[in-house]
């Protein structure tokens, strides 16, 4: 008889003989669970442009650079940017203007100062001696910014402070020159908002009516800036990445729907067994119930495959022959039980006669010592052992990192490390896969194993929270020595 093949040179055959299945284009609302075909890049930055992080007030940080909880400043408001209608006017010295969560910063402006530490309205006439403080204007003589008039181009206008372009403190959009204040007089009721050491500024006409900063901040305060999260060019998933609920979200954000992913593996599942009867059916004598339909079928569509079929043959040759000739025009057929060396198990002859070619037959693993793969053209096929836990443990070691592999995935699987928690024997003529349930003690994972380890024992699968593998070779292991754990976790179990 064959020597077994070991776990991780098995796995390699398989994924030795995987292909990539075609790409195929889906709404982002269908596409949970799907695999990218490509690699999704950003064409443009997000955020697209520099933004508000708060509710408040978009304002130059040189303005309110002397504001405190005594010593407001007082600002003009001059429009507003809400989200998604970003202001038409750009921010002046002196000038504030009312900005919401999201909404476009506008030019002129550097920061935004939260609306909990502003006051709006008349405030300011009321207010503490500082409320009506002049606003800082740094080096630029306080006046009116004017088109090119008599004060010569540029003059007093400062082109220094703060550090990021739009916020350079140049005067409001299409001036060029300030005039002193001294060098104007004011008409009663002032077209152009102005910050004014002698008076409130103005309260309504031409304006918003004003706003009273209690904190000063920063240049950048508040302020998200395009690109943050995303930079233009930017490959933000990977061909192959499994698309959940964040994956999907960021496919939305740079503005993919459809999307590539690969076409889900097409897998036939068939069971074989004269004694198998389906839940609803009288049990006959010497019958049993038929579970492994369900939970490979299940196990499938975990890792991402579509089952086309789920059949069921009885143990005869012509029977099981064309049973699994069907099953071969799938992608990966799934054949459990009648695999092994019974008088009455024929799968691996029809599968011969079938022209599927054998990669290997007996896997140095317990339980699922009995494992079949082989090829057929570009289909895979598995014959996996009947007995209900040799078929779900098999499938996760075996077939799983197939289909995952086929969309493009990365087959590794859920691996960790676990001390044990009790002792474990074992002979050296194979590796067991212990199913164990999982605790956290202050050191770390710790795997126990539960009591019935039988690969009949079905009802073991559902306290299993991991597999832990112990090696070919190794004797057993003693209470406390580590171990690699395999989780049977909701990805590959669904809980
Ligand atoms: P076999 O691999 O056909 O020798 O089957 C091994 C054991 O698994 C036998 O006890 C079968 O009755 C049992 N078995 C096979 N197929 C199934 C199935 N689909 N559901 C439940 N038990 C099964
Ligand atoms: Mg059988």
């Amino acid at each position: 008889m064959a020597k077994a093949i070991e776990i991780e040179a098995a796995r390699r055959e398989v994924l030795a003989r995987v292909r990539l299945t075609a790409t195929e284009e889906v709404g982002l609302a269908e596409a949970l669970g799907r695999r990218l075909a490509l690699d999704a890049v950003a064409e443009a930055p997000f955020p697209p442009f520099d933004n508000s992080a708060m509710d408040g007030f978009a304002v130059r940080a040189a303005d309110v650079a002397g504001a405190g909880a005594d010593s407001p400043v007082t600002l003009a408001i001059v429009d507003e940017s809400r989200a998604g209608h970003p202001a038409t006017k750009a921010l002046g010295v002196g000038e504030a203007i009312a900005i919401s969560t999201g909404a476009m910063l506008p030019a002129g402006a550097d920061a935004v100062v939260r609306v909990e530490d502003t006051e709006r309205g008349s405030a300011a006439a009321t207010g503490p001696a500082g409320a009506e403080t002049a606003v800082p204007v740094q080096d630029t003589p306080r006046g009116l910014a004017a088109a090119r008039g008599p004060a010569a181009a540029d003059g007093g206008v400062s082109t220094e402070g703060t550090a990021r372009g739009p916020a350079t403190p140049r005067g409001p959009a299409g001036a060029d020159a300030v005039v002193r204040v001294e060098d104007t007089a004011r008409p009663a009721t002032p077209s152009v908002p102005v910050a004014d050491a002698g008076a409130p500024p103005p309260s309504s006409a031409g304006t918003l009516g004003r706003v009273l900063i209690r904190v000063a901040v920063a240049a950048d305060a508040n302020v998200r800036h395009a690109g943050d999260d995303i930079a233009a060019g930017e490959t933000v998933l990977r061909a192959g990445a499994e698309l959940g609920p964040a994956e999907l979200g960021a496919l939305a954000t740079i503005g993919i729907d459809p999307v590539p992913v690969r076409r889900r593996p097409r897998v036939a599942v068939l069971t074989s067994g004269d004694e198998l009867t389906p839940p609803g059916r009288p049990l006959g004598p010497g019958a049993i119930r038929d579970s492994n339909s369900r939970t490979v079928a299940a196990l499938a569509r975990l890792a991402g495959a579509e089952v086309v079929s789920v059949d069921w043959t009885p143990d005869e040759p012509e029977a099981t022959r064309a049973a699994l000739g069907r099953a071969l025009g799938a992608d990966v057929a799934i054949v459990c039980g009648g695999i092994s060396v019974g008088e009455h198990d024929h799968v691996k002859a029809a599968l011969a006669e079938l022209g599927a070619e054998e990669v290997f037959w007996r896997v140095a693993l317990k339980p699922g010592g009995p494992t079949w793969f082989g090829t057929r053209g570009e289909a895979l096929a598995f014959g996996l052992p009947g007995n209900p836990v040799s078929v779900m443990v098999t499938f996760l070691t075996f077939v799983r990192p197939a289909l995952i592999a086929m969309a493009g995935g990365e087959p590794t699987s859920r691996r960790t490390t676990a001390r044990l928690g009790a002792a474990y024997e074992k002979p050296t003529d194979r590796a067991h896969a212990v199913r164990c349930r999982l605790e956290l003690d202050e050191r770390g994972w710790v795997a126990w194993p539960l009591p019935r380890q039988g690969s009949h024992v079905l009802t073991s699968m559902l306290a299993a929270e991991a597999l832990a593998l112990v090696p070919t070779e190794c004797a057993g292991l003693a209470a406390g020595d580590t171990v690699d754990v395999e989780l049977l976790d909701r990805a590959s179990m669904g809980r």
